[in-house]
């Protein structure tokens, strides 16, 4: 691939100068800040702006991250890339309360994590659990949110895929679904949660806020998906 993903080092840049290095059926630049949907977190929008302006309307993570935006711009060309920032700032406080919500459901209520999708409006977990209640998901969010109040520091960190795989808890999907490369990136939500991770996320736990789980529903004998919002 050759785009440098920049939001994978800074969430919080809004816009960037890049160039235009290929037209497939899309936009190929330089470098990114718009996050290709993929790992539950959707795809951001905004514009690019050069000789005219470019709405972006999605971004896709194949070979390459193609934009695919309205009208083209021209090979080598220079733009401007400006993200919708309400839009991905709401997705990196739900990706970061989506990773507490999940690792308190395994670690303090035995739930397994089969899948999940970050949302503007909500999120939502499907997970394997028997006989859920209203009770368990009142405890689960008071215990979100005791967590998200500690103002627990997000960081990002390189490891040793080796290294991931040895460590407890870290793992919560199978591993074949694992990036294949050597040296992986993990996201650290103070000694609530890690595991490695693509997505973007919020600095601090208090950026997230408080979460309310409004909704379980049954998907089957053993599964359920768990709906939560969080404040605007
Ligand atoms: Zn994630």
């Amino acid at each position: 691939m050759r785009t440098v993903q920049v939001y994978l080092e800074d969430s919080y840049l809004r816009e960037l100068e890049a160039e235009v290095v290929e037209i497939i059926d899309g936009v190929v630049l330089d470098r990114t800040i718009f996050y290709a949907a993929s790992g539950g977190q959707p795809t951001d929008t905004g514009s690019m702006v050069g000789s005219a302006t470019y709405e972006v309307k999605e971004v896709a993570k194949r070979e390459e991250i193609i934009h695919k935006t309205e009208p083209l711009p021209s090979l080598g060309e220079r733009v401007k890339l400006i993200i919708d920032w309400d839009r991905r700032y709401m997705h990196m406080r739900q990706h970061t309360a989506i990773h507490v919500v999940s690792s308190i459901a395994m670690k303090e209520f035995g739930a397994m994590i089969t899948g999940n999708q970050i949302g503007m409006e909500y999120s939502r977990i499907d997970f394997n659990f028997k006989d859920w209640n209203s009770e368990i998901s009142h405890s689960l969010q008071a215990r979100v949110n005791e967590e998200l109040r500690r103002n627990q520091d997000v960081s990002v960190l390189s490891m040793k895929r080796d290294d991931i795989l040895k460590m407890d808890g870290a793992l919560k999907v199978d591993e074949r679904l694992l990036p294949t490369s050597d040296v992986l990136r993990v996201v650290k939500i103070g000694d609530v949660d890690m595991q490695p991770d693509g997505g973007t996320h919020v600095k601090n736990t208090s950026e997230v806020g408080e979460i309310e789980i409004y909704k379980i529903e049954n998907k089957g004998k053993n599964n359920k998906r768990m709906y939560f919002t969080i404040q605007r």
